[in-house]
């Protein structure tokens, strides 16, 4: 509850310096002129032009290396979420479909996967939606530039379209939201001219075939699971650990369950380099970082999932005094999102501590423009945002991981609730559901204030979403024992959770 209402501070001195309209009318072209027509710029500038505010909006996509380039909407609609999401359906279908055979479907035995047709399907949706974005800005009247913005000062932007023709455009406010894009490893010779990253993997027209994914967090995780899980030798190179910052034992589960179904890993191992072989197969050089041993294999396609940098270089943000943390590249922000210049904003991937997906940008960008134009005074919230992992089985989780929670009040003052459980429709179909778990930490003492919730199993983020909502209302363990369930689910699980991990009891359900 506390960070609910965190959330909802009055903020009073933003009212007189953005109040000001009927004189910004006259002095500036627009009263808004967001860069970055992603996921937060797009919620911004459409909700400040339906109140009222002459709004721009920029987006410019500076063509990937391996030249994959795509339209209005930024990363979540064009080389994110939506295209991830898809493939990663295309792959769970695969299983379903093998699953069909037990409950009496007659399949052919072997079975195929046609990349392009699925590519095509994909981008083609994909493109439905780019061309959805402009016409809504256009019925907001929002104008839209195919432009890469740049600061000149505090309230006026040079634009260059990819031919190279400028203009510039005053305004009074401006909000940044410019993203980020994949990074390629700096000392790994071969990497960049030879790698493909997840602004490429979308939009492939051919299957990228046997593949090495560098990296273990989401988008690496992610890309690996759809990729097995259509059929394709696939390899997850981890230097350190998976799921960095979530819930170690979850994170185990996830790796676990890709490994039983197929995904290969290498564990603690680096990339040293990327050749080209005659055969145009890609050899990888590569350290144990265990052993110290080297090792060599070859692979259709490298994808580098190492992490992403915020797109504020080209910003000109030094010459205007928008202060970024040198280290991350991302511009810090206050809590009503301001920059270190009071009339500038960021919002989403490029902004300083924030999460970096899709909801928290969209919600930022339409609470910021409602502060904007002066018709609410709304903070975000950004406390105990719920997440999925779209791995092939998914996880989804809000709030503190076992280990955080620990840290924060003592491994004395958690109770942790658990259970194992086994998915109807895995039964007929007779798939091992060793890795489908729920777990709760509670603080131990009085009503036993839910901290976190974590869930691994079919439509993970289908069932997070609703407890999400419960735990900004300030759930307890209490009002999950005082939920009757929906039988039979994988989410009624929550409402039965009996077990703590301190007694060693069996947490295997059994039973209804
Ligand atoms: P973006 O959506 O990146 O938009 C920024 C836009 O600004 C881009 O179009 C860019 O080309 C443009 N731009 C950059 N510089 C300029 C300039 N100078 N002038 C004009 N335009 C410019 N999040 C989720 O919530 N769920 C998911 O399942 C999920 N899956 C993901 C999968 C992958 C592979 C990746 C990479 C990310 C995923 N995310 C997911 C994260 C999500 O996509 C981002 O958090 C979200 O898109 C951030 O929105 P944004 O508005 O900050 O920036
Ligand atoms: P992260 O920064 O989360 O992870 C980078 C990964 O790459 C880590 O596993 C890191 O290992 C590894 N790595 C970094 N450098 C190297 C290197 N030189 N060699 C080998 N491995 C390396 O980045 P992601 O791109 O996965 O995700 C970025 C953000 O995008 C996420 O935080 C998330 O918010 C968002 N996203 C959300 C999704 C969703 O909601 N489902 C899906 C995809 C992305 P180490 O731990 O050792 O540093």
């Amino acid at each position: 509850m506390a960070a609910f209402s965190r959330g909802r501070q009055r903020i009073k001195a933003f009212r007189t310096i953005i109040f000001t309209r009927p004189f910004t009318a006259r002095k500036f072209d627009y009263d808004l002129v967001v860069i970055g027509g992603g996921s937060g710029g797009l919620a911004c500038s459409k909700e400040a032009a339906q109140l009222g505010h002459r709004v721009a909006v920029l987006d410019y996509v500076e063509p990937s290396l391996k030249g994959t380039k795509w339209g209005l909407g930024g990363t979540c609609v064009n080389v994110g979420c939506i295209p991830k999401k898809l493939m990663h359906q295309a792959a769970l279908l695969g299983t379903a479909v093998k699953d069909a055979r037990k409950y009496g479907w007659q399949i052919p035995e072997s079975l195929s996967h046609d990349w392009p047709t699925m590519a095509e399907a994909v981008q083609n949706h994909v493109r439905s939606i780019n061309w959805g974005h402009r016409v809504q800005l256009q019925d907001k009247k929002v104008k839209y530039l195919n432009m890469n913005g740049s600061l000149v000062d505090k309230h006026t932007i040079r634009a260059v379209n990819a031919k190279g023709k400028e203009m510039t455009l005053t305004t009074k406010n401006i909000v940044l939201a410019t993203g980020g894009r994949p990074k390629y490893p700096t000392r790994v010779p071969g990497a960049m001219e030879f790698g493909i990253t997840s602004d490429d993997v979308f939009w492939l027209r051919e299957s990228p075939k046997k593949t090495l994914v560098v990296g273990a967090s989401y988008v690496a995780l992610e890309c690996a699971g759809f990729l097995a899980g259509l059929g394709l030798d696939t390899t997850v190179m981890v230097r350190s650990i998976a799921l960095r910052g979530f819930d170690q034992q979850m994170a185990g589960l996830v790796t676990d369950y890709m490994e039983a179904y197929g995904t290969k890993f290498s564990w603690r191992c680096a990339p040293k380099s990327v050749e080209k072989l005659p055969s145009g197969l890609l050899q990888v050089t590569w350290m144990d970082l265990k052993t110290k041993e080297e090792h060599k294999d070859s692979f259709n396609s490298v994808l580098w999932a190492v992490g992403r940098a915020p797109e504020t270089k080209t910003l000109n943000l030094e010459k205007v005094g928008v202060e970024i943390n040198k280290e991350t590249g991302k511009i810090i922000v206050a809590a009503d999102e301001a920059t270190s210049v009071p009339n500038i904003f960021a919002i989403g991937d490029i902004s300083e501590g924030r999460p970096e997906l899709t909801p928290t940008a969209i919600k930022a960008g339409k609470l910021l423009a409602r502060r904007l134009v002066g018709h609410s005074d709304e903070l975000m919230n950004y406390e105990n945002v719920a997440t999925t992992v779209f791995t092939p089985l998914e996880y989804s989780c809000v709030g503190l991981s076992e280990e955080e929670a620990e840290k924060r009040h003592g491994k004395d003052q958690i109770e942790v609730y658990h259970a194992f459980y086994k998915p109807l429709e895995f039964t007929v179909a007779e798939r091992d559901a060793t890795q489908c778990y729920i777990k709760v930490i509670c603080l131990r003492e009085g009503e036993q204030r839910v901290l976190g919730l974590h869930f691994t199993g079919p439509n993970a983020g289908e069932v997070t979403q609703g407890f999400s909502l419960s735990f900004q209302c300030g759930l307890t363990y209490g009002h999950l024992r005082n939920t009757v369930g929906i039988h039979p689910t994988c989410a009624e699980e929550l409402t039965k959770l009996n077990i703590t991990k301190r007694s060693g009891l069996d947490a295997t359900v059994t039973g209804c």
